[in-house]
C-alpha cells in the first residue's frame, strides 16, 4: 500500500469542504445520500451554534432535530468546550482499568444526587443502547428471571438486546431471531401488563416515560401503576430516560413528573453536551449488589471506554451549564410557550389532529381532512406512501423557513421537535408562525402534493442517475 499522509483536522475541515456527500456515497450510507438529495437536505453544514446549524454560505437554520436530542445545552456550548479543553490540558491518568478515576466518580455522585432515592450506583456506558443492554443484563442477573416486557412503539436502541425490546417492526425486521423472552405490552394498558407479570418470570419492565417514536405521553396513573405492579410481581422497573432525561421534559428526569422510584434509570444522549459518546445506568443498591456480588464478579459487565475522562468531563460541564443557566426550568417555560402557540392549530386546520408535548419534547400529528374529496385523495396518497403528508410540512419548513425538524417515526404523520433547552423565545415564535403558514398551504392539499410529488420524483430520478 502506498504511504498515505493524513492531513490535520483543521486542514481537512477547510481543504475537503464540499466532499461530504461524495464521501458519504462512496464509504458511508449512500441510501441516506439519496434521501437527502431527494428532499433537498443535502447541505454542507459548516458550523453550529446554540439552536442553529450554519451552512457553507453562512445561512443559519433553526435546528429542532437537535442531533436526535443530544444538544440540550445547544451546539458548541463554550463552557462545555472549555471543560473538555481543561480535561485535555490536564493530561489525566485516563482509563487505568486496574484502577479508578476521579471524574466518573464525581459524575456518578452528581447524577445520583439528582435522581430518586431508589437508585444508588452508576454503571457507565458509551451510548443509549449500551445503557439499555446493561439494564437488561442487570435485571436478568439480579432477579434470575428471563423475561423482559416493553411497550408497543418503544425505542431503546438498535443493538440486539435493545432491538429485542423495540416495538417497531421496521427496525426489527430481518435481524431475528432476537432475544428470547422479550414481549410487548400496549403502552398505557395496566391490565395487559398485570396479565404478563402474573407469570412470575419477568425480570424487568422497560419503558420510556414519554415515548420518543410519536411523542406518546402516558396517562397520569400509568407509570405509577406500572411501578406498583412491578413491585408486587418482583420485577424491576426500568425507566429509559435516554431521550427524556437531562432536562428535556422540564424536569431533570421525566420520572419526576410522577414521583417515580424505579430500580434503574438509563441515561445518554444530552448527558455529555453533544460532543462525546456517553451512557449511564443508575441502579438500585439491591440490583447492583446482586450482580456485582463478589471480587471475582467485579468485571462481569463493563466496557473499555465506559467511564472515560473525556465523556465524564463533558457530562460534568453539561450539568454545570444546566444548573447555571437554569435550563430545566427554561425547558418547562419554553415548552409551555410552544404548546400555547401551537395547540390552537387543532382548531384552525382540519388536518391537525393533535398537538402534544412535555417540556421541550413536542409533536404535532396530522390526519385525514373531513371533506369527502380531500379525504379520498389523502387516503390514496397515504396508501402509496404512509407518512407522506408530514414531508409536505418538513420540506417547506426547511427550504422556505430554514427550520430543520423530524418526522417522529416510520409511516406516521407526526412531526417532532427536540430543540436545545437554550432556545430563544423568538425562535419558538418563528417556528410556530412558519409551521402555521406551512400547514395552511399544505391543506390546499392537491396542489401542494402535486408540486411536492413532482419535485421529489424528479430529484429521486436525478439521484438514481
Ligand atoms: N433509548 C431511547 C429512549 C432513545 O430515544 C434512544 C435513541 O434514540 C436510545 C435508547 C438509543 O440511544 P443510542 O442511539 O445512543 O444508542
Amino acid at each position: 500500500m502506498a504511504a498515505r499522509n493524513v492531513a490535520t483536522v483543521a486542514e481537512i475541515l477547510v481543504g475537503r469542504r464540499g466532499a461530504e456527500m461524495s464521501l458519504n456515497d462512496d464509504y458511508l450510507n449512500p441510501q441516506m445520500g439519496r434521501i437527502l438529495r431527494t428532499l433537498g437536505f443535502d447541505k454542507v453544514w459548516a458550523g453550529g451554534e446554540g439552536a442553529h446549524l450554519i451552512d457553507a454560505d453562512g445561512e443559519r437554520y433553526l435546528d429542532l432535530f437537535g442531533g436526535y436530542g443530544v444538544f440540550a445545552v445547544g451546539r458548541n456550548h463554550p463552557d462545555v468546550i472549555a471543560g473538555l479543553q481543561e480535561l485535555m490540558a490536564a493530561r489525566t491518568g485516563n482509563l487505568p482499568q486496574l484502577g479508578v478515576t476521579l471524574l466518573s466518580g464525581v459524575l456518578a455522585e452528581e447524577l445520583l444526587a439528582r435522581a430518586p432515592d431508589s437508585v444508588a450506583a452508576m454503571v457507565p456506558a458509551n451510548s443509549g443502547t449500551e445503557a439499555v443492554e446493561a439494564a437488561i443484563k442487570i435485571a436478568r442477573a439480579a432477579t434470575g428471571r428471563p423475561r423482559v416486557l416493553y411497550a408497543e412503539h418503544a425505542f431503546h436502541g438498535l443493538t440486539l438486546g435493545s432491538l429485542s425490546i423495540n416495538g417497531n417492526d421496521e427496525f426489527r425486521d430481518g435481524f431475528g431471531p432476537l432475544l428470547a423472552g422479550c414481549d410487548p405490552v400496549p403502552f398505557g394498558d395496566l391490565g395487559a401488563l398485570a396479565r404478563e407479570l402474573a407469570s412470575g418470570d419477568v425480570a424487568a419492565v422497560v419503558l420510556e416515560p414519554v415515548q420518543g417514536k410519536g411523542v406518546n405521553l402516558p396517562a397520569a396513573d400509568y407509570l405509577p401503576g406500572v411501578q406498583e405492579l412491578c413491585r408486587e410481581a418482583g420485577a424491576l422497573f426500568v425507566c429509559d430516560e435516554v431521550q427524556t432525561g437531562i432536562g428535556r421534559t422540564g424536569r431533570f428526569l421525566a420520572l419526576e413528573h410522577w414521583d417515580l422510584q424505579p430500580d434503574m434509570i438509563c441515561l445518554a444522549k444530552a448527558l455529555s453536551g453533544g460532543f462525546v459518546p456517553i451512557g449511564a445506568v443508575l441502579v438500585s443498591r439491591a440490583a447492583f449488589g446482586a450482580v456485582f456480588d463478589g471480587m471475582e464478579r467485579a468485571v462481569r459487565h463493563g466496557s473499555t471506554f465506559g467511564g472515560n475522562d473525556l465523556a465524564a468531563a463533558g457530562a460534568l460541564a453539561t450539568l454545570r451549564v444546566l444548573d447555571r443557566e437554569q435550563l430545566v426550568a427554561r425547558a418547562e417555560r419554553m415548552g409551555r410557550l410552544l404548546l400555547e402557540l401551537t395547540e390552537p392549530l387543532t382548531e384552525r386546520y382540519e388536518v391537525v389532529r393533535d398537538v402534544r408535548g412535555l417540556g421541550l419534547m413536542w409533536a404535532i400529528e396530522f390526519g385525514a381532512p373531513s371533506g369527502r374529496a380531500a379525504r379520498r385523495l389523502w387516503e390514496r396518497v397515504e396508501r402509496r406512501q404512509p407518512g407522506l403528508f408530514s414531508q409536505l410540512i418538513t420540506v417547506p419548513l426547511f427550504h422556505e423557513h430554514r427550520i430543520l425538524c423530524q418526522v417522529a417515526g416510520h409511516r406516521m404523520n407526526v412531526i417532532k421537535a427536540l430543540p436545545p433547552l437554550t432556545i430563544e423565545e423568538q425562535d419558538i415564535r418563528h417556528f410556530a408562525a412558519a409551521l402555521e403558514q406551512t400547514i395552511a398551504s399544505a391543506e390546499r392539499y392537491p396542489m401542494a402534493l402535486a408540486r411536492f410529488g413532482i419535485r421529489t420524483s424528479f430529484r429521486a430520478a436525478a439521484a438514481r442517475r
